[in-house]
């Protein structure tokens, strides 16, 4: 079978609509463009900059990542598809502003079929040489019209996930004296500290980073917690905020909490297997895309003139999805995963009927 005909098999699998690649000798810019599904709207999602060990895994993370982004915006009610891009390079040391130029340029070509964003390897700097070439991105700062920033707005849908599955388990959402764990205090972290402390959470911290974990400490009056004793630690509630791939079966056999909800992407090392084990322990888990999608609102409201306050109160409804999708799970007796999935998936398939 040929190289070409493998893509296309990969599409397939994938359920791909079109994939763009693009190579520009003179700035060196190899990049692949993957456009999942635009039932709902032009495809958008960030793009990412990574080095790659070889094209077969820049080519599964994009499909993957696109593939996710459909079911993401679907979930949230957005009128958008899924769409990703990955330039192959080291971002550290390939990317120029001629380099993302010429990557502003091919996203133009497109036509506003994809919308692109900041993501993995990108700054705010980078979407606005890309803005110089195309009106095809979003995240673009403040300054130039655009929403800025995301972060605080998916913190926010993060808080609204953990008072919707507080109230699916315990019918109350208050969390006073909850014992919440935030693991990763970054951008998204930090923002969920200060909502959860002020609500007078007993909020716990852990990072990698410790002098972060010492400011957000002080700032918040939240206690450390050894990044190594997360999975022995007694708490109600666990919000991973880190990186993706955080569960796994070893550490959910040790996990003491009754929710997991938190703002990391694809925080499962595998989605099907890890889900039903937390639904076998009776651990409430409030799926990671649903209650993230605050930072593709943000942006979303900036393609329609951007108004902060709209894309709050669209963000709120994360509170009612999650209640609903709790919901689905128990009647059906399916993984909260499974059943954000198909309500996902459903959406998408009324809207072609
Ligand atoms: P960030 O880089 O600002 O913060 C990540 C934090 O995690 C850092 O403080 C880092 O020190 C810490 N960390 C890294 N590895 C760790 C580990 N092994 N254990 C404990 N802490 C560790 O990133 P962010 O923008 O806050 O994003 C956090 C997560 O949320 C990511 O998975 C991201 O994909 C996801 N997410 C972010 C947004 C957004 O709006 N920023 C939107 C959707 C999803």
């Amino acid at each position: 079978m040929s190289n070409a005909i493998k893509v296309l098999a990969k599409m397939d699998s994938f359920e791909h609509e079109q994939v763009v690649f693009c190579q520009d000798k003179e700035t060196g810019l190899k990049a692949i463009i993957a456009i999942h599904d635009t039932t709902l709207g032009p495809a958008l999602g960030g793009t990412r900059m990574w080095n790659y060990d070889n094209e077969e895994d820049a080519l599964e993370d994009v499909l993957r990542l696109s593939r996710g982004m459909s079911f993401k915006a679907s979930i949230s009610g957005l009128d958008l598809g899924g769409g990703k891009a990955v330039i192959i390079g080291d971002a550290s040391k390939h990317k120029t502003e001629n380099l993302m130029r010429r990557f502003g340029k091919f996203v133009d070509t497109l036509s506003g079929n994809y919308i692109t964003a900041e993501d993995v390897g990108m700054s705010t700097k980078d979407m606005e040489y890309v803005r110089m070439e195309t009106k095809h991105v979003t995240g673009i700062p403040v300054s130039m019209g655009g929403s800025g920033d995301p972060s605080p707005v998916t913190a926010y849908g993060v808080y609204m996930g953990i008072k919707a599955s507080s109230k699916f388990l315990w019918d109350d959402d208050n969390l006073i004296g909850k014992k919440v764990l935030v693991q990763g205090i970054g951008h998204v972290g930090e923002y969920l500290v200060k909502y959860l402390s002020e609500e007078k959470a007993k909020v716990y911290i852990s990072d990698i980073n410790q002098e972060k974990l010492d400011n957000v400490a002080s700032m918040y009056g939240a206690t450390i917690v050894n990044n190594d004793s997360v999975f022995d630690f007694d708490m109600d509630i666990y919000a991973p905020c880190a990186l993706g791939g955080i569960l796994n079966t070893a550490n959910i056999d040790k996990l003491k909490c009754s929710i997991v909800c938190g703002g990391a992407n694809n925080q499962f090392e595998d989605e099907i297997r890890d889900s039903l084990h937390l639904k076998e322990k009776g651990i409430v888990c409030a799926p990671d895309f649903l209650v993230n999608s605050g930072g593709l609102i943000n942006v979303y409201s900036e393609l329609k003139g951007y108004d902060r306050t709209k894309a709050l109160e669209q963000t709120k409804e994360i509170y009612n999805t999650t209640l609903d999708i709790l919901e689905k799970s128990k009647v059906e007796g399916i993984t909260s995963y499974s059943a954000a999935l198909k309500i996902a998936k459903n959406r998408i398939e009324a809207k072609k009927s």
